[in-house]
């Protein structure tokens, strides 16, 4: 018997401290605001004055409640994180200023992200 075992052993399973943002579609937590013709389009950035899709993420999904945002070569689309006092959710989406062990959580509201605010969080880690 192997006193040291470990209860991950043939799982991909990891826990990882990361710095967790709140963020919702607006477009302050997104950069970006609505043009002459009121659509909206990136406020800032190389993509600044083009068109975008807001609630989309950079996968092609629908963000909704669940969806993380990460630095892609850390955390690839469709890692899935159980992230305590926020719950399951899955990257599928990702953004210039989330790199490393940081990511971004979507609330639904404004006032549900402020009030995440800014985290350090131990999460699990499944990766796809
Ligand atoms: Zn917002």
């Amino acid at each position: 018997m192997s006193g040291c075992a470990s209860a991950s052993f043939g799982s991909r399973k990891e826990f990882v401290t990361v710095e967790a943002t709140g963020y919702c579609k607006c477009g302050e937590c997104c950069g970006w605001r609505r043009n002459l013709l009121l659509q909206p389009v990136y406020a800032y950035g190389p993509m600044k004055g083009e068109r975008k899709k807001v609630g989309v993420t950079a996968s092609g999904t629908k963000a909704k409640k669940g969806t993380i945002a990460a630095d892609t070569s850390v955390f690839p689309f469709g890692t899935k994180m159980k992230i305590p006092g926020y719950g399951s959710g899955v990257v599928e989406d990702r953004g210039g200023a989330i790199t490393g062990h940081k990511i971004d959580l979507f609330f639904r509201t404004h006032k549900q992200a402020l009030e995440w605010g800014r985290q350090m969080v131990r999460v699990e880690v499944i990766r796809p």
